[in-house]
């Protein structure tokens, strides 16, 4: 029946209202809706509905829940695989677990197909990584190229790739009819900073008018998961003080603790890439 087609793993669907900031990226990304809502309109005339789009930008920017409104806007099903659950995987199982994906989206589509970091199977090939099995990785990398190329003109599945690295990637996956548009989704400046915290506000019990424009201010960097994060961690922080809403000072230590978390995890990836670096030499 319809209502179960458009019920795929999420029953809330999330919309573009749920997505901040983002106004480039969200333009770009209502043609696709338009593409899966009509596609009888925009071949009418001969053209080909794009196969794929990549997402490109900084961990925590929304790509995922931008890919999940363009579900949600289309009324259409949602598939999702990440890239990094192919690292350790056995020969076979990747290319395996590609195809199902590809079968399932057909049979249901019009429907969005979303890979999460595909740079992780996605990365130029003859290049070593150093994690996991190569044979494997080209094996699911190929699968993938093999899947999208063959789609018809009518199959109506629209493939998102998310990834922070467009540069490691293997240029084939960039080619005509494959992941041919890319689309930018950037750290918030300060005003798209403002609408996240005003996202993720919403659901949160705050004891006076709180100046968004300040918390904005205070979080050069942040991107719009760190600001959820800091949102929630503020509610936690005054529910651990036993207030009856959250003030003020919750979001500031809230923010600091942040702070701390994203020193401590830099600090982690500098020490790793020196180490890589070291490797290399
Ligand atoms: P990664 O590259 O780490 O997978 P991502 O770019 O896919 O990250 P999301 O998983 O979409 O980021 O973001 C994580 C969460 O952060 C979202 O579920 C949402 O709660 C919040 N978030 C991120 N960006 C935005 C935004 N622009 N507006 C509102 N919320 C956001």
């Amino acid at each position: 029946s319809k209502a179960k087609l458009f019920d795929e793993k999420t029953d809330t669907r999330t919309s573009f209202k749920d997505v901040a900031g983002l106004e480039g990226a969200k333009e770009e990304v209502e043609e696709i809706v338009s593409f899966l809502k009509n596609p009888d309109k925009y071949t009418s005339l001969g053209g080909k509905i794009p196969k794929g789009a990549l997402l490109v930008g900084p961990p925590g920017t929304g790509k995922t829940l931008l890919a999940k409104a363009v579900a949600g806007e289309a009324k259409v099903p949602f598939f999702s695989l990440s890239g990094s659950d192919f690292v350790e995987m056995f020969v076979g199982v990747g290319a395996s677990r590609v195809r199902d994906l590809f079968k399932q989206a057909k049979d249901k589509s019009p429907s969005i197909i979303f890979i999460d970091e595909i740079d992780a199977i996605g990365r130029a090939r003859g290049k070593n990584n150093f994690t996991g099995s190569n044979d494997e990785r080209e094996n699911t990398l190929n699968q993938l190229l093999t899947e999208m190329d063959g789609f018809g003109t009518n199959t109506n599945v629209i493939v998102l790739a998310a990834t922070n690295r467009a540069d490691v990637l293997d240029k084939a996956l960039m080619r005509a009819g494959r992941f041919d548009r890319q689309i930018y989704v950037d750290l918030p400046d300060v005003r798209e900073r403002k609408e996240i915290f005003e996202v993720h506000l919403k659901p949160i019990k705050t004891a006076e008018t709180l100046d968004v424009d300040f918390l904005a201010k205070q979080t050069p960097g942040f991107s719009g998961a760190d600001i959820a994060n800091v949102c929630n961690e503020a509610a936690l922080i005054a529910a651990r003080k036993e207030r009856k809403a959250v003030t003020k000072q919750d979001f500031l230590d809230a923010v600091d603790r942040i702070v701390g978390g994203l020193e401590k995890k830099n600090k982690i990836i500098t020490a790793r890439e020196k180490k890589t670096i070291a490797f290399h030499e």
